[in-house]
């Protein structure tokens, strides 16, 4: 008997979505199975990213930053705004509009494709079938050739932090809040912590950041974090390392906290709390137990570098697989594994995704760190291009942060690119790309970039790798 459909996802976030429409391009009959039911009480498509992620922390990351550039930066460009007032409600309808906007767009793509979008909870049966359970709690049961499963993944809740109401909340809350908190604690300095208490700095709360690790990001670049944290404590968000939050208590007078140090115990009482202390997969009750399906200690579910699961004909995509939980490597995922499914070569470079905080100024960076190549024992060379020496970042008067191009030193391929400063979450796509193509040093020391530009920044310190800026003086003479 012919199955029903060809291929059946579990999860439209950008993972699911994207194979979704890539399986159909390719001329698969496909379903997409999603539970998400957005703030209007309606079910929608595009998961964490577009609902409670990237897009509404990114809406709101602009928003404030337009507020806080009209408080802090106009009068430097010989503008003086009087009256200034911040309608919160506004903006957070236009944030809300944002997101229903691109998720409606994501209706019309699978419209437009013919992919069949089943709205319910899906679990994965034996034999490539998926159980449904509709939002009015009608089962049914999909058959397919093959599935792939994409629940993406949920904040971690943690007991010194039970969540409570709209005064400790999770990130998703911490995109709702209905006035600015007066002092507001964010528990993790994570990519998440950092972005949020940026907004509400921005936006006028006297922010505090408890981090349990001694380092401050040790997922970048160790100059760079230092040079971040510097950074971010000159702008006031109070940034307290080493600090573990044991307890929370919210009582009539706002939150007490209490974290200890390597002093002791501390208290902090704060208006409200986010906790953003990282995410967990989706997986709890996502197959049958009669499958079999293999997952690892922490609950992604085990993957090869194709991301096959250990049954055949089932792949698993996105945040709920290792790797970096990021929209951009699920859908990259979502891309090879429907071309894998449609029989064609596919592959994809784990080494080049690059990750961004969106903070500002911003972090970007791609490839390997100094710290990891130190360790490793590799021999490199290092370029760095400060923006205080870039024309455009002057005149834009947002010069702060640095390039850094880190190239191996026999082969002199580019093995790391590392950047904080002003629209670098743009500027990391040209490194991503030199990577991509095992481009050198020297490669983008010899190509052009337009000028006025940050991206000179690039090129600037690619040239310094072997000693040859020009508009810093060098370390080492060319
Ligand atoms: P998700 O987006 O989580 O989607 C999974 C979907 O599956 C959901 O719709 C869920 O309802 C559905 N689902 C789960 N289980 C089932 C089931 N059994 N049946 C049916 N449906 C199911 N990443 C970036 O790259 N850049 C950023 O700037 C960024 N910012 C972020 C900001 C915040 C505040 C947060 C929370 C995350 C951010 N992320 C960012 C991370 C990003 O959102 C995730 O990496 C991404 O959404 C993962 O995609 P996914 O498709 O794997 O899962
Ligand atoms: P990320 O994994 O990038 O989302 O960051 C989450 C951060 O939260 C990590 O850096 C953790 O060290 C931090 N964290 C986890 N639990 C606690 C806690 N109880 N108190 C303070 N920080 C924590």
């Amino acid at each position: 008997m012919s199955k029903q459909y060809d291929v059946v996802i579990v999860g439209a976030g950008p993972a699911g979505y994207v194979a979704a429409i890539r399986c159909a391009q390719l001329g698969l009959k496909v379903a997409c199975v999603d539970k998400w039911i957005g703030a209007d009480n309606q079910p929608t498509l595009g998961g964490t990213c577009l609902n409670v992620g990237c897009i509404p922390s990114k809406a709101l990351l602009e928003s404030s930053a337009r507020y806080d550039d009209i408080n802090h930066s106009f009068a430097d460009h010989g503008i003086t705004a009087s009256g200034v007032k911040l309608d919160l409600a506004k903006m957070m309808a236009r944030k809300d509009k944002v997101v229903s906007d691109l998720t409606q767009g994501i209706v019309g793509l699978f419209k437009a494709n013919g992919v069949q979008w089943i709205q319910g909870s899906g679990k994965l049966l034996p034999s490539q079938q998926v159980q449904v359970t509709a939002h009015d709690g009608a089962e049914s049961v999909l058959d397919a050739t093959h599935v792939i499963l994409a629940p993406g993944s949920s904040s971690v809740e943690i007991g010194a932090a039970p969540l409570k109401g709209d005064v400790i909340v999770d990130s998703t809350g911490a995109l709702e809040f209905t006035e600015v908190p007066k002092r507001l604690g964010v528990i993790g300095a994570g990519v998440i912590g950092l972005e949020l208490g940026s907004v509400w700095r921005r936006l006028g709360s006297e922010v505090i950041l408890l981090e349990a690790q001694e380092h401050f990001l040790p997922v970048a670049d160790e100059q760079i974090s230092k040079d971040a944290l510097r950074q971010f404590k000159r702008q006031g968000l109070d940034i307290r390392l080493g600090a573990r939050v044991v307890s929370c208590e919210a009582g009539n007078k706002g939150v007490v906290v209490q974290y200890q140090d390597g002093k002791g115990e501390h208290t902090e009482t704060v208006d409200k709390i986010i906790v953003a202390v990282g995410r967990r997969p989706n997986t709890n009750g996502l197959a049958a137990d009669e499958t079999g399906l293999l997952l690892d200690e922490w609950g992604f579910v085990h993957v090869d570098e194709q991301c096959r699961t250990n049954l055949p004909s089932v792949y698993a995509i996105g945040d709920a697989v290792r790797g970096p939980m990021l929209a951009h490597k699920g859908s990259e995922e979502g891309m090879m594994v429907a071309e894998v499914i449609a029989g064609q070569k596919a592959e994809m470079n784990y080494d080049t995704i690059p990750s961004v905080v969106y903070t500002h100024p911003e972090i970007a960076w791609a490839g390997i760190t100094e710290q990891a190549l130190k360790a490793a024992g590799t021999e490199y060379n290092v370029g760095t291009f400060p923006f205080a020496a870039s024309g455009r970042a002057r005149a834009a008067g947002d010069s702060i942060g640095m390039v850094k191009v880190i190239a191996d030193a026999n082969t002199d391929r580019v093995l790391g690119v590392h950047i904080i400063g002003a629209h670098c979450s743009e500027l990391i796509a040209q490194a991503v790309i030199a990577m991509e193509m095992g481009a050198s040093s020297e490669d983008l020391a010899m190509t052009v970039f337009a000028h006025p530009t940050l991206a000179e920044s690039v090129h600037e310190a690619a040239l310094a790798v072997d000693g040859r800026a020009i508009h810093i003086p060098n370390k080492k003479k060319y």
